[in-house]
């Protein structure tokens, strides 16, 4: 997955959450309520409509029917809007106004999941701005209503003015994590791209020798604990410095890059291309037993010879060289020392060809039982 992709998929979590806490809270309420006989005229009606803008905010989600901006901008305003509607209609109405403060001091308290919501639908700067300016809003209000004596008939004054002080810290303190997040996930991408140039090749995007390496070591470990199979095929271009002196350096870069291309369409996703050094490339094949490694050999032989056959003026082609890992003999260096024999024996025979070798015995004599897959 890529990280972007990873990055929405948490939104995408966090949005499923938001909206769906609420409707177990709402459905709670509205039993509640329908219980105890209470409830005002506000929750009956808001209550259901937040019930159904949440559920259909929640399928759309699910099923993406909406792009993920809108659910978030929906995901802010709702809480917004809830908290808003509710102090505006205890203003406007007088007769819904709740006899004790404990309601509007609740209803503003809420007003820090909007500020902190803020910053997870906009993202670290335009989440301070958009929830400096709320909490602006919000405060101007409740200071324009004290200022008209609404507030001070519920004498709940200072108990906002405590709420706007702790608003505010929250504030500071959601901005400071959000900065945080915002910079280990670049801290991480830095470490990730250092990560990929430490172990690719740069001319041809394969893995580098040093990541070979290390998957090599990997590979024959497990291949000796798990007593699985494992293969590795040793790929040289054939008379590749007469491809340089004839075209020059640059077009013998561009026949490695192509080369990688033909490569890649013949190993499996299971296996790890790499480059070993100049032209020639490696791929080591974990739970390939030595006849299906020969037939991946092969496959790579004819990929990169049918390539070279569609431009015959530069036509190259492959020696390969394949060696099959034994648990009791072997080690990284010698499974590879049997496979660069296999390869030469392939060169030496005649080129454009694969040379197996089963087993460490067999290549110990310096000529190895070749299984030679036609050119
Ligand atoms: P053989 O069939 O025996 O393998 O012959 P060869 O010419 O391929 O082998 P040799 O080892 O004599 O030459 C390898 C050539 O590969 C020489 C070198 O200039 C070339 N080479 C190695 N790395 C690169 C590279 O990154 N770019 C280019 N253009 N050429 C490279
Ligand atoms: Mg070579
Ligand atoms: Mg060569």
């Amino acid at each position: 997955m890529r990280r972007d992709e990873g990055d929405e998929t948490a939104v995408r979590r966090a949005y499923l959450v938001v909206l769906a806490v609420p409707i177990v809270l709402v459905l709670a309420i509205l039993v509640f309520d329908f219980g105890a006989g209470v409830g005002d005229a506000y929750r009956r009606i808001a209550l259901p409509g937040l019930l159904l803008v949440n559920g259909g905010l929640l399928a759309s989600l699910w099923r993406r029917w909406v792009p993920l901006p809108v659910v978030g901008l929906f995901v802010f305003l709702g809480p917004a809007a809830w908290v808003l509607g509710r102090l505006v209609t205890w203003e406007l109405v007088p007769s819904t106004r709740p006899a004790n403060a404990g309601l509007l001091v609740a209803a503003l308290a809420w007003y820090g999941v909007v500020f902190s919501l803020a910053f997870l639908v906009f993202g670290t700067r335009r989440g301070a701005i958009v929830a400096l300016a709320s909490y602006l809003l919000l405060y101007l209000g409740a200071t324009v209503s004290a200022v008209a004596g609404m507030l001070a008939d519920s004498g709940a004054i200072g108990v906002v003015v405590f709420l706007a002080a702790g608003h505010c810290v929250l504030i500071m303190i959601v901005w400071v994590l959000a900065r945080n997040v915002e910079r280990l996930a670049v801290t991480r991408a830095r470490a990730e791209l250092l990560e990929l140039q430490a172990t690719t090749d740069p001319l041809t995007g394969v893995a580098n020798r040093r990541r070979v390496d290390e998957e090599l070591l990997l590979q024959v470990a497990r291949a000796r604990r798990d007593r699985q199979p494992f293969a590795v095929v040793l790929v040289d271009l054939d008379h590749f410095k007469a491809v340089n002196d004839t075209y020059g350096h640059e077009v013998g870069d561009q026949v490695l890059v192509t080369a990688v291309t033909w490569l890649r369409s013949a190993v499996r996703e299971t296996d790890l291309l790499g480059r070993w050094g100049g032209e020639e490339f490696v791929i080591l094949a974990p739970g390939t037993a030595h006849e299906e490694a020969c037939a991946l050999a092969e496959r790579c032989r004819a990929a990169v010879a049918a390539a070279g056959e569609a431009d015959p003026g530069k036509r190259v082609t492959a020696s390969l060289g394949v060696a099959t890992f034994a648990v009791h003999d072997d080690d990284a260096r010698s499974l590879m020392r049997r496979a660069d024999l296999a390869m030469y024996t392939a060169k030496r025979e005649g080129r454009d060809r694969v040379v197996g070798i089963d087993g460490p015995d067999a290549g110990g004599t310096g000529r190895p039982p070749p299984v030679a897959v036609g050119e």
